[in-house]
């Protein structure tokens, strides 16, 4: 994944959460605890826990603040922009996408995926559970 966006992802994961001594199990907003002085401490995020390291907050706030890309309807988006928007069958005219994903489900199966895959590669989305979900590459650099 994208360092930069990682890296920006993590300190806004800091700016969300408090430091937490889990030995006192309270709060130590400076970064060292005033009861026992540890400075190794956890991160509490208001309403959801405490937990060590940040990638579990990155996670909870991409999970509550972003929707996932609905894969199926923005590869169709794209089809009906590189393509006509219906075809001729005889006298019949037909809605391009319909017809293609009803005569052919596996090829637009196999497109919708490589369709997939290119956007990762070109970094217009992303995906933080090696590409179980994605979303907007535009949506988290918003956050
Ligand atoms: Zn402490």
């Amino acid at each position: 994944m994208n360092a930069e966006i990682q890296e920006k992802l993590r300190e806004l994961a800091l700016k969300k959460s408090i430091p937490f001594c889990h030995g006192c199990y309270k709060e130590a907003p400076t970064g060292r605890c005033q009861t026992c002085g540890s400075d190794d401490l956890m991160r509490m995020l208001p309403g959801v826990g405490c937990e060590w390291g940040t990638d579990w907050i990155i996670r909870s706030i991409i999970e509550t603040e972003l929707t996932p890309v609905n894969v199926d309807e923005a590869f169709e988006e794209s089809v009906r922009q590189c393509y006509p928007e219906t075809v001729q069958v005889a006298w019949m005219t037909l809605d391009t996408v319909s017809v293609a994903k009803e005569m052919d489900p596996v090829s637009w199966n196999i497109a919708k995926s490589e369709w997939e895959s290119q956007e990762a590669d070109e970094g217009n989305i992303i995906s933080f559970d090696n590409g179980g979900t994605y979303y907007w590459t535009s949506d988290v650099e918003a956050l």
